[in-house]
């Protein structure tokens, strides 16, 4: 079944409020087997309004509005939806009750204005709404559904998980739908090649997403029932895998540093760490994984040449490569190895900016990795804003000890 959402106000054409309502329920949509085809902003007009309503109202199955059913003039979502259908709004005795207990319970008087969040039309029935003034409308005829939300995100959250999701599950086709995402290592464009075959499949549907920690692959499958789903997502998902190898580093919900401690515990190897540009950031982040002790010796800050050296590099790798150098990042990942006596060593050494060192650009960073097979350093290069230098650095340093780790003899 096809769904439209229609979000209302024009603080939201104005870029003063973010649609985070749309967001919010696009999310949710593949939960019930509602295939999302269109979101539209929409001014506080009552042309434009009925004339974008009217058009949803035709097309899909399922729309639903948030917003401009405020007390206001221009809280005009009844009134569209009223004349799309040609449809009388009536205050309903109920509704006016309510409204005026709500408003006597906080000591006030109900103002005049608010007696439109009262109405009805016929085919309207109300829909609660103890976080605020407006209920909603859920209004079904001909075979279609539309639903009109309050624009707050806490009122329209908690009137949809309540009220509307219920009622929608029960209201549109039976259908399963299962949901899975693979994350990736690599470019967007690479990955994308590769997952070539599983785009052919149809069913499963394959998005992809350039992603802060990396290329998400997500399957959406459709099937009569739960089981069928599942065959349908376990066969693309290993087809994905052939196809993609170890560059597949989680899925779900997993997390990078998540991943990272899972493999390291796994294998039973010890991880110690030495950051210049990042500042502490890697440590701290590979800490946030309950249990990292396990795996974690320890780090070091090493944020001076001085201290590169009374740690172990050798000086002499500074003065002819500079602190910013692939050479460096390697021997500080072997100090730091030695060190803590951990299997391995992961350092960090880049110009996080906003200025230029020793004739390097801000955001070039190397990366060394000393595993028992052999150490080697990569180079990144990133937009040059020092927060996300940092971040971005430590993203691709826990991808590389994924990826060592995974791909060491005997891996996962
Ligand atoms: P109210 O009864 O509070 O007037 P309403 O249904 O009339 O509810 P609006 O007046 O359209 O809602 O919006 C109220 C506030 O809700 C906006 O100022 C904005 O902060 C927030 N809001 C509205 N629409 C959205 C949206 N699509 N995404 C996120 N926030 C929104």
């Amino acid at each position: 079944m096809k769904a439209g959402i229609v979000s209302v106000g024009t603080e939201l054409l104005m870029g003063e409020v973010l649609d985070t309502n749309a967001s919010y329920l696009a999310s949710q949509l593949p939960l019930l087997g509602l295939d999302l085809q269109s979101i539209m902003v929409l001014p506080d007009n009552i042309e434009s309004l009925a004339e974008a309503f009217g058009q949803a109202w035709r097309r899909f199955d399922v729309v639903l509005a948030t917003g401009g059913l405020g007390p206001t003039q221009d809280d005009l979502t009844r009134e569209a939806t009223a004349r799309v259908l040609g449809e009388e709004m009536s205050v309903s005795p109920e509704l006016e009750r309510d409204l005026r207990a709500m408003f006597a319970a906080m000591g006030r008087e109900m103002p005049l204005s608010n007696i439109k969040q009262a109405t009805l039309i016929p085919s309207a029935r109300s829909i609660p709404n103890p976080r605020g003034t407006a209920p909603g409308w859920w209004v079904e005829r001909d075979g279609r559904i539309m639903v009109a939300m309050p624009g707050p995100p806490a009122e329209m959250q908690r009137m949809w998980e309540a009220e509307v999701m219920p009622r929608l599950r029960a209201a549109v086709r039976r259908e399963a739908v299962g949901v899975r995402t693979l994350k990736c290592l690599g470019s967007e464009g690479e990955v994308g090649e590769k997952a070539g075959p599983v785009f052919a499949m149809g069913n499963p549907a394959l998005g992809i997403y350039a992603k802060p920690d990396g290329i998400h692959l997500r399957l959406i499958a459709r099937a009569a029932d739960d089981a069928g789903a599942a065959a349908l997502l376990a066969a693309a998902e290993s087809r994905l895998r052939e196809c993609l190898g170890h560059q597949v580093w989680g899925t779900d919900a997993d997390t990078l540093e998540g991943r990272a401690g899972a493999l390291l515990a796994a294998r039973q190897l010890t991880l110690a760490t030495m950051e210049s540009c990042t500042g502490g950031l890697l440590s701290a982040i590979i800490t946030d994984v309950p249990g990292s002790s396990a795996y974690f010796k320890g780090g070091f800050i090493s944020y001076t040449s001085e201290m590169k050296v009374s740690l172990g590099v050798d000086a002499r790798l500074i003065a002819s490569h500079g602190v910013v150098s692939a050479q460096v990042a390697e021997a500080m990942a072997i100090a730091a190895r030695r060190r803590l006596g951990a299997d391995i060593g992961l350092a960090v050494t880049g110009v996080a900016g906003p200025d230029p060192l020793e004739g390097k650009p801000p955001g070039l960073a190397y990366i060394g990795i000393a595993a028992p097979d052999g150490t080697r350093a990569v180079e990144g290069r990133y937009p040059p804003r020092r927060v996300d230098v940092k971040r971005l650095v430590v993203t691709h340093a826990l991808h590389l000890l994924i990826q060592t780790v995974q791909a060491a003899p005997g891996g996962m």
